[in-house]
This record gives C-alpha cells, sequence and structure tokens, in this order.
C-alpha cells in the first residue's frame, strides 16, 4: 500500500522506555504506558511516575478515536525524500476520556479539512522492519487500502 510518507524515510529507532511502546505498535496495538500504583498515564515513555515517582509500570490500550488537539500543516521538505509528500499534516492527538497524554502523529487528510476538534481515527501503516506506525484518518475513512491521495 501507499504509505503517507515514504515508508523509507523515517523510521523509530526504539530506546530505553520506548522499546515497550514500539513493540505493542509492531503488533498494532496503541499502548500508553502508566503507573501500576496510581495509574497515572505518561507518554512519552519514562522510567518513573511524574505523579507517585512509582517505577512500577503497565501499558493500558488506548481508544481508536481521538481528537485533534492541535496541527500544523508543513509545506517546506526538510529532508529531500518528503519533497514529494507536501503539504502534509502533523496533529497532536489527544484521547477524551482516556487521560492526559497526547500523542504526535499524522493525519492522513486534505490539510485544509483539518481542524482543532477534528474527530479522528487510528489507523496502521507499515513501515520497515515489520513495525507499523500509529496515524489517523478522519472517521470514516479507516480504508488502509485506499492509498495516498484518497483523503
Ligand atoms: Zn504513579
Amino acid at each position: 500500500m501507499m504509505t503517507y510518507l515514504p515508508g523509507d524515510a523515517f523510521h523509530p529507532i526504539p530506546i530505553f522506555e520506548d522499546r515497550d511502546f514500539w513493540a505493542y505498535c509492531a503488533k498494532q496495538e496503541l499502548r500508553f504506558q502508566a503507573c501500576a500504583a496510581c495509574g497515572a498515564l505518561r507518554h512519552p515513555p519514562t522510567p518513573v511516575c511524574w505523579n507517585c515517582h512509582s517505577t512500577a509500570v503497565e501499558w493500558r490500550l488506548a481508544p481508536t478515536r481521538a481528537v485533534v488537539f492541535s496541527f500544523t500543516i508543513v509545506h517546506h521538505a526538510a529532508d529531500d525524500r518528503i519533497r514529494d509528500s507536501l503539504p502534509y499534516v502533523v496533529i497532536v492527538a489527544e484521547f477524551p476520556d482516556y487521560g492526559p497524554v497526547k500523542l504526535v502523529s499524522n493525519l492522513l487528510a486534505d490539510p485544509s479539512m483539518v481542524h482543532i476538534g477534528m474527530i479522528v481515527e487510528l489507523i496502521w501503516e507499515p513501515a520497515a522492519d515489520g513495525m507499523f506506525l500509529p496515524r489517523f484518518v478522519r472517521v470514516g475513512k479507516g480504508d488502509p487500502e485506499a492509498g495516498a491521495g484518497q483523503w
């Protein structure tokens, strides 16, 4: 399938506490780190709870629907490999009734349609080495076979 940005351009390099986050992504599960002592969610992953300082961790499954908390439309190619993908949409997604975590991702949509408060849904895009990247589409546009240019 077509990917939103060239598949070889950007690939996560899991390190430290990120490893578990990306391991769940490889299984197409969006899970955020939660404190096993007090339940506080956090992202990016860290070794210690910001709320109670516990190091006990669990990974809580996120909802598949999110809301655009903020966004930007990128018109400048910081890397030559993404020049043909311009303009593309970067969002900060939040998950109502879930917790304070937010996720920086892409919204696969016509940039002119994006707005704060827009309801979006999670899809998984294949990447190199068996990885999947969490990205978002407009609700009802979750057909991963649609490919670029169909948003
Ligand atoms: Zn805690």
